[in-house]
């Protein structure tokens, strides 16, 4: 299914939403069984065979906002990109991932790939002639993340595209700072789109969810490994997450809107250090975010403040200290504290995660009140 005709804002409200065929109320009913009839179905429906009304309802709207043709939603974010990874890669595959990964991403194939006997290489992604240089015969994979969590670094996803088509290896995206409103990587190239639907797409910080959408060719391969996986979801968060898709496309544009301004802020502060955010024109990304997010340059952003980061975050009123992110309030975390906790002081400073660093997840509140917020934990 190609949904070119219509713009996101119509699809995130109607594409993939039946409504209800029965009544004729406008919204899909919920549909729990998980026993279903196997004779008179052309297909035996199960949640764990990711087959359910609900189930497609959100896979629907997902493919239709990235431009898909089918996909596969998860009960999580790890579990839709572990999942795309084991059914594509098997014994003796090799796979090139850009090193600024999202820590749960680098954990899993540290510690999970080698008892696939499968191996990987870590690359700078700054650079897109890194991945082909990292390239083996047995290499049957790319996978990249942009923009990267925390210091909003942007990997050129038409390049590496490329290069990955050159030698016949499968991409894929981790998709989830982004969104789909703003960044589509299948029209640049890319074969399997992933998210943590725990961030944007659910949106509201209550739901655990993940999708992976791609065509139906690689829709199948994914799920005959997730049959076998499990991780489906069930019929009422996925109820849950159709319904907040419906909003997608309001939340996310005063997202980049709020980050936008007050990324333009924080330059101004001379209480504020660096401030990552690929929407400001000196971001070394910026060029190359402006042309493959066409939607807008997301919801994060990362800045050190010059004094304690620690007693910031506690001055803070409005804006909640939290992990997690994309939720329609702000929220503001440590790097340090949380996700980089476990990396060396070392490997941290290369990264640029410094203990004055925070990453900011910005809401759909006020720009003005976001804004005299900081100034107030500042002063
Ligand atoms: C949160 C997150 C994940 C993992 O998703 P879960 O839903 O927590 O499993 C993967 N990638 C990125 C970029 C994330 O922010």
């Amino acid at each position: 299914m190609k949904h070119t005709s219509h713009s996101k804002l119509t699809l995130s409200v109607h594409a993939g939403s039946p409504g209800d065929n029965v009544y004729k109320g406008m919204v899909t009913p919920v549909y729990p069984s998980s026993a279903y009839d196997y004779e008179d179905m052309p297909a035996t429906l199960y949640p764990r065979y990711f087959n359910t009304p609900n189930q497609k309802a959100v896979v629907e709207k997902i493919a239709a906002l990235e431009n898909a043709e089918d996909g596969v939603v998860f009960s999580s974010g790890m579990s839709a990109i572990m999942t795309s990874l084991l059914a594509v890669l098997q014994r003796g595959d090799h796979a090139v991932f850009q090193s600024d990964l999202y820590g749960g991403t680098h954990y899993a194939i540290v510690t999970e790939f080698p008892h696939y006997g499968i191996d990987y290489t870590l690359v700078d992604a700054s650079i897109p002639e890194n991945f082909e240089k990292a390239i083996r015969p047995e290499t049957k994979v790319i996978f990249i993340e942009t923009p990267s969590n925390p210091t909003l670094k942007i990997t050129d996803i038409k390049a590496v595209a490329e290069i990955a088509k050159r030698h016949n290896i499968v991409t894929i995206i981790d998709n989830t700072f982004a969104s789909p409103v703003n960044q589509n990587p299948i029209d640049l190239g890319i074969d399997i789109v992933t998210h943590s639907g725990t961030k944007y797409i659910g949106g509201h910080s209550d739901i655990c969810c993940g999708v992976a959408v791609t065509s139906k060719k690689y829709v199948e391969k994914i799920l005959k490994k997730a049959i076998n996986t499990g991780g489906a979801l069930d019929a009422h968060t996925c109820w849950l997450v159709e319904r907040s898709l419906k909003t997608i496309v309001l939340r996310v544009r005063q997202q980049n809107y709020n980050a936008l301004a007050i990324a333009e802020y924080l330059k101004t502060d001379s209480r504020i250090g660096k401030v990552y955010y690929p929407g400001l024109t000196d971001h070394p990304g910026h060029a190359l975010a402006k042309a493959q997010m066409p939607g807008g340059f997301g919801g994060m952003l990362s800045f050190e403040v010059k004094n304690s980061a620690t007693e910031f975050t506690h001055k803070l009123k409005l804006i909640k200290r939290a992990v997690s992110l994309g939720g329609v309030e702000s929220t503001i975390t440590s790097p340090v504290k949380t996700s980089h906790a476990k990396v060396s002081a070392a490997d941290r400073a290369a990264m640029g995660v410094t203990d004055n660093l925070l990453r900011f997840s910005v809401g759909i509140e006020d720009t003005q009140d976001l804004i005299n917020d900081i100034k107030q934990a500042l002063a």
